[in-house]
C-alpha cells in the first residue's frame, strides 16, 4: 500500500471524474430543480419522496410540470419496492425522476434509472451522499447486493441546506459521521488517488468544522452549509475510492443483522481509524491537520464526543453472540490493498470493541 500522502514523489495515477451536474444554494431548490428539470427537456417528472418528507417535497413539486408523485420508500431499497416505482414511471411515461430525501430514497430512484435509464435530478436531505455516485443497492430475502452502473449516477444534483433543518440532530449527527466515513476510508480504499484525497481532507475538514455547529444550532443555515459541502466532497472522494475496510464492515454488519446505516457507520469508524493509521502515518498527518488535531484519531474523537456520537454497536442491535459470523463475514470481504494486515484476531477485537463502545486501539 502507498501511503499517498507523501505525494510529490513519483505521482502517477488514473482517476475517473464523473460526469453530473452540482447546483449549490440554500433556499434555491425550488427554482433550481425546476431549472434542472428543463434543461434535461423533460415535462413528465415522477417524485420520490417519503411522506414523512411532504412538507419539504411540496414547494419544489409546486414548482415542476404536473408531477407523478411516490412516496413508498424503504432502506435499502427491496427489490418489490423497486418493482412498484418502475411500474408507476412506466404505467406514467415518466421522462424524469426527480428524488426528494435522503440515501434511500436517491437508492429508489437509482433503482428505477437501473431498468429504465431516466435520469435522476437528486435532491438529498441528509448527508449519505448517494446522489453523487453510481453505486446501486437492492435487497432480496435480507441480501443486500450493490453494483456500479452509470446510468443510476443522478444527472444533477440540487443542493439546499435549508431542506436539513429540519433533521433531527441525533440523526443529523449518524448521517454527518457516515459522511465522514466516506472521507476517511477513502484515504485507503482499493482505488484511491491523490485526487480522492484531496478532496477527503477538505471534506474532513468541512465536516469537523460543520456538524459540531449543526449541534449547537441546528436551525442555523451556516452549519448546516459547512456539512452539506463535506458530504458532498466526500461522496465525490468515496465514488471513486471505492469501498475501503471501513465500508466492508458496515456493509457486512448492516446487511446481516440489519444495523441502521448511519449509526453503524458512526460508531464503527474510530476504530478502522485506529487499525490503520499506524501504517499509513502521512495520510493520518494530513487528516489530523484537516481535524486541527495532534493526530487524526484524537480530532475524530473530540469531535464524536463534541457532537455525542453514537458509541456502541449493542445499542443498535447487535448481540454478542453475533461477533464470530461477523468476523467470518468480513475476513472475507477485506481489501487486498488494506494499509494494516486484518487477521482474525485483531477483526475480532476491533468489533467486540466497536460492539460496547470501548477504547479504539
Ligand atoms: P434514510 O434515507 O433512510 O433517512 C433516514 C431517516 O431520515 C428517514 O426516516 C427519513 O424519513 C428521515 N429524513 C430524511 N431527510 C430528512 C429531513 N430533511 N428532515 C427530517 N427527516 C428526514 O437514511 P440515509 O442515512 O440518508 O440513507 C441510508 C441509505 O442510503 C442506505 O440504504 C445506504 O445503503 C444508502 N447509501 C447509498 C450510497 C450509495 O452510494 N449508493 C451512499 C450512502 C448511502
Amino acid at each position: 500500500m502507498t501511503d499517498l500522502g507523501r505525494g510529490g514523489v513519483g505521482v502517477s495515477f488514473t482517476h475517473e471524474t464523473l460526469p453530473q451536474r452540482v447546483v449549490f444554494a440554500s433556499y434555491e431548490a425550488a427554482g433550481h430543480v425546476a431549472d434542472e428539470v428543463a434543461r434535461l427537456s423533460a415535462t413528465r417528472p415522477m417524485v420520490i419522496a417519503t411522506a414523512a418528507n411532504r412538507a419539504l417535497a411540496d414547494p419544489l413539486v409546486a414548482a415542476l410540470p404536473a408531477a407523478v408523485r411516490h412516496d413508498e420508500v424503504v432502506m435499502h431499497v427491496p427489490t418489490d419496492v423497486a418493482e412498484r416505482a418502475r411500474m408507476v414511471a412506466e404505467k406514467h411515461d415518466v421522462d424524469v425522476v426527480v428524488s426528494i430525501g435522503g440515501g434511500s430514497t436517491t437508492g429508489l430512484a437509482k433503482a428505477v434509472a437501473l431498468t429504465t435509464g431516466l435520469p435522476i435530478v437528486a435532491v438529498p436531505t441528509t448527508y449519505a451522499g448517494s446522489e453523487a455516485t453510481n453505486v446501486w443497492g437492492l435487497t432480496e430475502g435480507g441480501r443486500k447486493t450493490t453494483g456500479v452502473d452509470a446510468r443510476v449516477l443522478p444527472r444533477s444534483v440540487v443542493y439546499d441546506a435549508s431542506l436539513l433543518l429540519s433533521l433531527p440532530v441525533p440523526l443529523s449527527v449518524a448521517s454527518g459521521l457516515n459522511a465522514l466515513a466516506h472521507c476517511v476510508d477513502s484515504m485507503w480504499a482499493p482505488r484511491v488517488d491523490p485526487i480522492d484525497q484531496a478532496l477527503a481532507v477538505e471534506g474532513i475538514r468541512a465536516l469537523s468544522q460543520g456538524l459540531p455547529e449543526v449541534v449547537r444550532e441546528p436551525q442555523g443555515i451556516a452549519g448546516r452549509e459547512q456539512t452539506l459541502y463535506g458530504a458532498y466532497l466526500a461522496a465525490v472522494a468515496f465514488a471513486s475510492a471505492g469501498s475501503g475496510l471501513h465500508h466492508r464492515i458496515c456493509h457486512v454488519l448492516g446487511g446481516m443483522y440489519n444495523l441502521p446505516h448511519a449509526q453503524t457507520h458512526a460508531v464503527v469508524l474510530p476504530y478502522v481509524l485506529a487499525l490503520n493509521v499506524p501504517s499509513v502515518p502521512a495520510s493520518g498527518q494530513r487528516m489530523a491537520a484537516a481535524f486541527g488535531a495532534a493526530s487524526a484519531l484524537e480530532g475524530l474523537q473530540r469531535l464524536r464526543e463534541r457532537v455525542a456520537a453514537p458509541r456502541a454497536l449493542r445499542d443498535y442491535g447487535l448481540r454478542e453472540t453475533d461477533i464470530p459470523a461477523a468476523v467470518d463475514a468480513v475476513l472475507a470481504a477485506v481489501p487486498p490493498n488494506n494499509p494494516t494486515p486484518v487477521t482474525r484476531e485483531n477483526l475480532e477485537d476491533l468489533l467486540r470493541r466497536a460492539w460496547d463502545g470501548g477504547e479504539p486501539v
